[in-house]
């Protein structure tokens, strides 16, 4: 099998931690995995980090030594299952000299850093994130507003439906975007008009597709949608591929693959996220630099993403 290889300045993706809520765990679980959310972005050599779950755990341990020494780490909100790995990221174990800088934008503008300080202390955690060697920079924002970065990356970001409020991210580069949309409840009437101009026509959404309809009923209320409404978003919006994601605990891998054929019988480019499963989208040409002296190589029409897209 011919797997293509990515170029340098691709926006890159990769599943660290898919489940909602709390991990799981046993031989039902391996296929798509335990880890509650992490997700790494690539924009270029440009690291983002999509929340900090345990898998965040998993990536430090792949990242180790080779971390960037500023490493952003955008969080759609502070409950547990999206903060529980910060202690156990191993680059923020390693380097004095490195900096980890946490985006928050569910609290009216303040910052991670007093929830933050208040969970990791005795008696609830036995270090303060302080007392790593990295230094932590907490950042504060409005969701709804642009997110600009000291280096003048501009990030989306909207207000999703979920309780205390949770983030929503758009990154873009090179004419290509992943859209994270986690943690969500879907609105009625569904889909919500100014989420779906927020997502249209991105490359790929990320989805709380934690239950599925027939579940709904007794959960509603608690912050999450179904992968049903995730389908349902991505078709109104002229979403090229969908992944569901924040997946229940409770859902092991032949019900999730059974939902999954079921989901793509309807968008066949929609999936259940797996964990360490990557991807790459290529820059358009009408992004390109225009300033570049050499002809570049004609770059592939733009066009619906499949499932051979997927690297594992
Ligand atoms: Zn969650
Ligand atoms: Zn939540």
């Amino acid at each position: 099998m011919v797997r293509r290889v990515a170029s340098s300045d691709a926006l890159r993706v990769r599943f660290w931690g898919i489940r909602g809520s709390t991990c799981a765990s046993g031989p039902q679980y391996v296929e798509f995995g335990s880890h509650t959310p992490c997700i790494e972005v690539r924009c270029g050599d440009r690291l983002f980090i999509l929340d900090a779950g345990t898998g965040l755990s998993a990536l430090g341990t792949e990242l180790a030594a080779s971390a960037p020494e500023k490493i952003d780490i955008l969080l759609s909100h502070l409950h547990l299952d999206h903060i529980s790995g910060l202690p156990f990221f191993k680059p923020a174990l390693l380097a004095k000299d490195r900096v980890i800088r946490t985006y928050c934008g569910h609290l009216e503008g303040e910052s991670a850093m007093e929830p933050l300080n208040r969970l990791f202390a005795p008696p609830l955690f036995p270090v303060r994130l302080g007392q790593l060697p990295a230094r932590f920079e907490h950042h504060g924002f409005k969701a709804g507003e642009p997110l600009v970065l000291d280096d003048g990356t501009r990030i989306e970001t909207h207000l999703l439906n979920h309780p205390g409020g949770a983030t929503g991210f758009r990154i873009s580069h090179r004419g290509r975007s992943i859209c994270y949309i986690s943690d969500v409840e879907h609105s009625d009437p569904w889909p919500d008009p100014s989420l779906a101009d927020f997502v249209r026509g991105t490359d790929l959404m990320v989805f709380d597709g934690m239950f599925s309809d027939a579940e709904y009923s007794y959960c509603r209320g608690w912050g999450h949608s179904t992968w049903q409404k995730g389908v349902e978003l991505a078709q109104s919006a002229g979403v090229k591929a969908l992944a569901i994601f924040h997946l229940y605990p409770g859902h092991d891998d032949a019900f999730l693959k059974a939902a999954e054929a079921e989901m793509q019988a309807v968008m066949p480019t929609a999936f259940m996220a797996r964990e360490r499963q990557s991807f790459a989208f290529e820059p358009l040409e009408d992004d390109l630099d225009k300033d570049c002296p050499e002809p570049r190589a004609k770059a592939e029409e733009p066009r619906a993403v499949s499932m051979k897209d997927f690297a594992t």
